[in-house]
């Protein structure tokens, strides 16, 4: 008889919470995964004073940076995400994500002018790259990188690999907000979409998916409240400010979480309208989109089924 049991194995990385799920016992591999993501948190965040995107923004202005592989691949990938025409995306937006510092202590709404001189600086044209050389330079002084809103995804894509060269072929990681799931061999794998602002394990709904990445990006994770208005972490390249429309959460399925995570965010500056629009041009990548005044939508439903939680919400398919 098989036995089905699945282990859990949990820590912290790139302050977020940091959940493997393997159907055997085996606390070396769940170490050797977490090594994986630490060793890519340590090349890639901008929160610590130094990492190999570090060594990037700080030679801002000046010189250009020989970097390993998986920045270069990462960089360039997020660059032609922020390329795409009224992309929301924009991975030169460092200088305003320092500034506004939501989700991190002193956090508060930042003078208009320190705004207007920011936007000045996060032009993703400025971040000029040369494939021979897999070198990255940032035209002007002050420019920063920030790959938070895709690194995680890259990431959770690396583990997938990962297990799979270890011959493990079911399993899940959750990066905070980015699931990979591999095969479940009891079906499929349940993933829950959160009810925005209410208790962590409340839900509007979940999924169940294989062998899919499940992205969710929120307004609800991290944000602060000042003059009776939440402002989150999520920000519009255009005006600097948070990005404000109809939803409270974006949920993308896909195969890979890179896609995901590069889809949540283009899809929070397209809004519930254009984002279905543009994916009908993407067959394989689909949405779940949350709204504030409680409807759920899902863009298509090829690759998982939706089972609703809270009748609170109104689910339009
Ligand atoms: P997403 O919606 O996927 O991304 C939002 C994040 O992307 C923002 O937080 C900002 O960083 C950036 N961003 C905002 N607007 C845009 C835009 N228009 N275009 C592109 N990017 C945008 N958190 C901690 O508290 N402490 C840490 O030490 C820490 N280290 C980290 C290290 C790494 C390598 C990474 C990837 C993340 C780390 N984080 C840390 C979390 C990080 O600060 C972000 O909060 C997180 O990446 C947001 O991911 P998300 O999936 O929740 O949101
Ligand atoms: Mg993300
Ligand atoms: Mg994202």
């Amino acid at each position: 008889m098989s036995d089905n049991r699945v282990w859990s194995y949990s820590t912290v990385l790139m302050g977020s919470p940091v959940l493997l799920k393997l159907f055997s016992h085996d606390e070396a591999l769940a170490s050797r995964v977490f090594s994986l993501i630490k060793k890519y948190e340590d090349l890639f965040t901008v929160n610590r004073a130094q990492s190999q995107v570090m060594e990037i923004n700080h030679a801002a202005g000046q010189q250009s940076v020989v970097v390993s592989r998986p920045v270069y691949e990462l960089i360039k990938c997020a660059k032609a995400a922020s390329m795409v025409r009224d992309s929301a995306f924009n991975l030169a937006i460092g200088p305003l994500v320092k500034l506004w510092r939501i989700g991190f202590k002193g956090d508060s709404v930042p003078g208009a002018q320190d705004i207007a001189a920011r936007l000045r600086i996060t032009r993703p044209q400025d971040v000029v790259l040369d494939d021979a050389a897999h070198s990255v330079f940032l035209t002007q002084p002050g420019m920063e990188i920030d790959l938070g809103a895709i690194a995680k995804g890259f990431i959770a894509d690396r583990v997938r690999d990962y297990l799979h060269q270890q011959g493990v072929s079911d399993g899940l990681i959750n990066l905070g907000g980015n699931v990979q799931t591999l095969g479940n061999p009891q079906g499929q794998w349940t993933i829950g979409v959160k009810k925005p602002f209410a208790d962590a394990d409340a839900l509007v709904g979940s999924i169940e998916v294989a062998n899919k990445s499940v992205v969710t990006s929120g307004t609800y994770e991290r944000y602060f409240e000042q003059d009776g208005k939440r402002w989150h972490h999520i920000l519009d390249p255009r005006s600097g400010y948070p990005l404000d429309n109809e939803l409270d959460s974006v949920t993308i399925i896909s195969a890979d979480s890179l896609d995901g995570d590069i889809w949540t965010t283009l899809i929070f500056g397209l809004g519930v309208e254009k984002g279905c629009a543009a994916l009908r041009q993407h067959e394989d990548i689909e949405a779940i989109f949350v709204t504030k005044n409680r409807d759920i939508i899902l863009s298509s439903q090829r690759q998982f089924r939706f089972t609703q939680c809270d009748d609170s919400y109104h689910l339009i398919d």
